[in-house]
């Protein structure tokens, strides 16, 4: 596994690490999501993305189970709802999801996206205050502009916000246009999420997938494992989250971390997946 730095932490995280979402939510597929997770640790994949939202929070207990005996070796990362994001409700729902995970202390913890219900001077003093007492030991944001990360960045003070988790992949660059720059200078730890596109990939049989597929085979690996690798070559600052529950999925995913894309394999992928000439606001998924 490749690792990179949290923010300007020092703290080395695993380039690729797991999502969760979706996890939980049929307890007939428990058994093969806990093993998926199990799986991933032990290729390397020691960061796990989970969110009380998840399967209501099932998703964090199916993480417990993944992570008992290994939680030392176990980089966490779970979120906060908007809808709880007032000072008390922050402080609340961190409790809750330690329960839930069945540890002491969040190694990163997220506002899931932007409130309009709570300030968010109110949510990034609980935030920090979580840092203070020692049940989070980082603290970053998901789903924000560049303008609301400048803003949580001053609320937080002397605690820094090491992380802003969004929409990026291949399919979807928007990112590139602010916030990658903004990671990059300020020392934030651009995390993508869905980056095989959510489920959605690039659709058989268009160019796009024609040029993906001709990437795929000149380095000998999958579309998937491309578009993962891609991630890392875009910039240090970046590490991605895909969830896998398949086996092979899982191990795939793990060696895309390895895979080593030429000038011109990059270029091509370029051409066939540009960056939107317009800085619209990203979606949500
Ligand atoms: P994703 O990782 O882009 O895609 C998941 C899908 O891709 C699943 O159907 C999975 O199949 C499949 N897949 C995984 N590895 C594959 C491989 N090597 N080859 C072919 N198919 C593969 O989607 P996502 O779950 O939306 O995003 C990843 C994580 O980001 C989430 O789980 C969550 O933790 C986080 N997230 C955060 C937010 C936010 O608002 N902050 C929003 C969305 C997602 P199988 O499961 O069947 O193996």
């Amino acid at each position: 596994m490749v690792f990179r730095q949290l923010g300007r932490t020092g703290q080395q995280i695993p380039a690729i690490g797991q999502g969760t979402w979706r996890m939980g939510e049929r307890r007939t597929e428990d058994r093969q999501a806990i093993e998926a997770l199990r799986l991933g640790i032990e290729l390397g994949m020691t960061l796990i993305d989970t969110a009380e939202m998840y399967a209501s929070g099932r998703a964090e207990e199916l993480v417990a189970q993944a992570v008992a005996g290994v939680r030392e070796k176990v980089f966490l990362v779970t979120k906060v709802l908007p809808d709880h994001a007032s000072y008390e409700g922050v402080l609340q729902a961190a409790r809750d999801s330690l329960r839930r995970l069945r540890t002491e202390w969040i190694d990163l913890y997220l506002l899931h996206w932007p409130s309009d219900r709570y300030p968010l001077s109110e949510t990034m003093r609980a935030m920090a205050q979580l840092v203070r007492d020692g049940l989070v030991r980082y603290v970053g944001v998901s789903n924000f502009s560049a303008a609301q990360v400048d803003e949580a960045r001053q609320l937080l003070g002397e605690v820094p916000l090491v992380c802003n988790q969004v929409f990026y992949w291949l399919g979807q660059r928007a990112a590139e246009l602010r916030l990658l720059p903004q990671c990059e200078k300020e020392g934030i730890t651009l995390m993508a999420y869905s980056p095989l596109g959510g489920g959605r990939f690039v659709r058989p049989g268009t160019r796009r997938a024609q040029v993906l597929e001709r990437v795929a085979r000149r380095v000998g690996a999958t579309p998937h494992q491309v578009a993962l690798a891609w991630l890392l070559h875009r910039s240090p600052a970046v590490v991605t989250i895909p969830k896998a529950v398949r086996p092979e999925h899982v191990r795939q995913n793990a060696r895309a971390a390895d895979l080593a894309l030429s000038p011109q394999d990059l270029q091509e992928l370029d051409q066939a997946f540009p960056v939107p000439a317009t800085d619209e606001p990203l979606p949500v998924l």
